[in-house]
């Protein structure tokens, strides 16, 4: 029984700040523990549920933010940069689930910590066929080409809220409840510690009820950009690329994902 889990930083249990996602800066070094002890939590839950491999991968900012030396030793990690075709390396359709662990909510979500899509500085908001879609949703998708269900999310509430209206069935775990962009009411990471694993476990027995997540095509995405000099340095074509308005432009596809490494890059 094989899982993958993608790492994000913004949604890891005593984490609310900017200066403790980045490197270089004052708290990240913290930041760094908190992410590695929770991955280490629930990688030994996966091997207690009987999985036989676990991929990791580091999914925040350049992909290096894991203490290395701490990681257990039970699971084989992905990190680095990779492009969005190859986000998930090593993901086929014989894995029997993914977890989307330390997750956050979408550009734009009110209350949410550290709210983004992707890029704080560049992305104001994406849409996919007319819905707003965020971190969750194209990861889930991306999963989904792969004939693999999501079957945990883990996050502050607004993250839960998310994956649940996004995906349907799911088990969710919230680590902090969110007041504003910097501000949470967040529960102890101690206290996360002691329960992230019983819900992975609860998560794995129940992963049969949880779907692949799929959208029909054709598919149209909708980038905002937070500048219309981003959307003047893409290249609109008037076929498949076109320039919807000052801050936007509007990619249409046949493939799911050709569009997103279309998005992406
Ligand atoms: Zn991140």
């Amino acid at each position: 029984m094989k899982f993958y889990v993608s790492v994000d930083m913004e949604g890891i249990a005593g984490i609310a700040l900017r200066e403790q996602t980045m490197r270089g800066e004052p708290f990240y070094q913290e930041g760094r523990h908190l992410l590695t002890e929770e991955v280490n939590i629930v990688v030994e839950a996966l091997v207690q549920s009987g999985a036989t491999e676990i991929i990791v991968k580091d999914a925040h900012a350049t992909g290096f933010n894991f203490l290395y030396d701490r990681l257990h030793p039970a699971a084989s990690y992905v990190l680095g940069p990779v492009p969005m075709s190859n986000r998930f390396a090593g993901v086929d359709e014989t894995f029997a689930g993914a977890l989307l662990l330390g997750y956050h909510g979408m550009a734009g979500t009110p209350g949410a910590i550290l709210d983004h899509t992707y890029s704080t500085a560049d992305v104001y908001g994406l849409e996919l066929n007319g819905a707003p879609i965020g971190e969750i949703g194209v990861d889930a998708l991306l999963f989904g080409l792969r004939g693999v269900p999501v079957v945990f999310v883990s996050g502050d509430d607004k993250t839960c809220a998310e994956a649940e209206r996004q995906l349907g069935t799911v088990r969710t775990y919230e680590t902090k409840k969110g007041l504003g962009r910097h501000s949470g009411l967040l529960k102890a990471p101690r206290r996360v510690h002691e329960e992230i694993g019983d819900a992975v476990k609860e998560a794995v027995v129940r992963r049969a009820a949880c779907k692949p997540y799929t959208i029909q095509g054709p598919y149209e995405m909708k980038v905002e950009y937070t500048s219309t000099r981003l959307a003047d340095g893409r290249y609109c074509d008037e076929i498949d690329t076109f320039r919807a308005d000052g801050r936007s432009v509007l990619l249409r596809d046949d493939d799911l994902l050709r569009l997103l490494s279309r998005t992406f890059g």
